[in-house]
């Protein structure tokens, strides 16, 4: 078993941990990422990335985490292969066990643990995930300009997907399994109004259609009667929610009602001073690799001040 300490641990290496670590390091802050179980985080389950500034051609996921941890190690950042199992925020330092039985100790705190989309688990799902498959509107809406895309789910995710879907399509399916939505009042309003998409009540997705060039279609089967259908498609929005990865920190943080860590309005900062959280673990309206680097960013530099603030009240006696 090994100690590992560091003026800003940072758990995860998605964009949001990797900016932190980025920021952190030219501060002089010394980070160290615990990695995780994905390496890079979402970004690197998928192909095309069209939207993160900087390049004018289309990057891809993977490749743009690539380069995200070697500048964060280029500039002097500690990457290590351990998934925290538990953590201690009596501190600081904060304390962290690894899964490795390692432990490692922050003088600041940064979560970045993210979040995952849910997805249904019918069959062709995983086949077809970045060949028509996607749980993300605002990322590959763009990749469906003109053409049929159906929307999974009846909250308010699924809603707002639909309508941003309109923005590229002119024919938007919502598929959902009852008959009656939980989205807010004031989504379904626009929903109904919408002339481009129509809603298919009480069906559920039985299995994703498709081939080596993708998904053609989304096989159904209706709730109430049990009859089969066949719905053509050329995208498929799985929207059925996104889990954070709040767990080791449940009755140590407060979290919301969704399970998304609680920070206060603006900033990275959670109640407790030295523990920040970044990125899609305390975001769930954005949910951007954008975003969570802003936030990442934002994260460190409070680190740093936190610091910065409590070696000068030491110095002061
Ligand atoms: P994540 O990327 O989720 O990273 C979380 C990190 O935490 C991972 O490294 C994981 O290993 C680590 N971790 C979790 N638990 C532990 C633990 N216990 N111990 C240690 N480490 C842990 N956004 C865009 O802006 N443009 C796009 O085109 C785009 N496309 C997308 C396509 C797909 C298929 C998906 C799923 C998402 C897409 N997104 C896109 C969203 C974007 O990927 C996320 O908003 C972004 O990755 C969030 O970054 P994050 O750093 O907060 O978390
Ligand atoms: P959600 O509210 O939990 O809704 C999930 C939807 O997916 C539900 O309609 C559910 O159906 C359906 N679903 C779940 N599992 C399914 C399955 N296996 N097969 C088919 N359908 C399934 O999730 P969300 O829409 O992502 O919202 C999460 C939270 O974020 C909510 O608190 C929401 O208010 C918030 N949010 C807010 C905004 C906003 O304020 N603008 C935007 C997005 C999200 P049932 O209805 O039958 O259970």
């Amino acid at each position: 078993m090994t100690t590992h300490t560091t003026r800003m641990l940072i758990i995860g290496s998605g964009p949001a941990g990797l900016s932190a670590a980025i920021y952190g390091a030219r501060a002089g802050m010394q980070p160290i990422v615990v990695q995780g179980l994905q390496p890079g985080g979402q970004l690197t389950i998928t192909t095309d990335v069209e939207n993160y500034p900087g390049f004018r051609d289309v990057i891809q996921g993977p490749w743009l985490m690539q380069e995200m941890q070697a500048q964060a190690e280029h500039v002097g950042t500690r990457m290590l292969w351990d998934t925290i199992v538990e953590v201690d925020l009596s501190g600081p330092p904060f304390r962290a066990i690894g899964d490795s039985g390692d432990v490692y100790e922050g003088e600041t705190l940064v979560i970045a643990t993210g979040a995952q989309a849910k997805w249904l688990g019918a069959p062709g799902e995983q086949e077809l995930s970045a060949k028509g498959v996607s749980a993300c509107a605002t990322c590959d809406g763009f990749f469906y300009r003109g053409k049929k895309v159906v929307v999974i789910g009846g909250g308010n995710t699924a809603v707002e997907e639909a309508l941003y879907l309109t923005n590229h399509s002119q024919d938007v399916t919502l598929i959902h399994r009852r008959d009656s939505l939980r989205a807010e009042k004031i989504l379904q309003d626009r929903l109904m109004a919408h002339p481009n998409i129509k809603v298919l009540w009480n069906k559920a997705v039985d299995h994703f259609v498709g081939g080596e060039k993708g998904l053609t279609g989304v096989a159904l089967k209706d709730t109430v009667t049990g009859e089969t259908s066949l719905e053509p498609t050329d995208g498929a929005f799985v929207a059925i929610g996104h889990a954070p990865a709040t767990e080791l920190f449940k009755g140590k943080l407060e979290l919301d009602s969704a399970g998304y860590i609680v920070v206060q309005p603006g900033t990275p900062k959670t109640a407790i001073p030295g523990v920040f959280a970044c990125g899609d673990v305390m975001d769930h309206t954005y949910r951007q690799a954008v975003t969570a680097a802003g936030t990442g960013c934002m994260a460190a530099l409070d680190a740093e001040r936190f610091v910065a603030e409590r070696e000068f009240a030491a110095s002061q006696g």
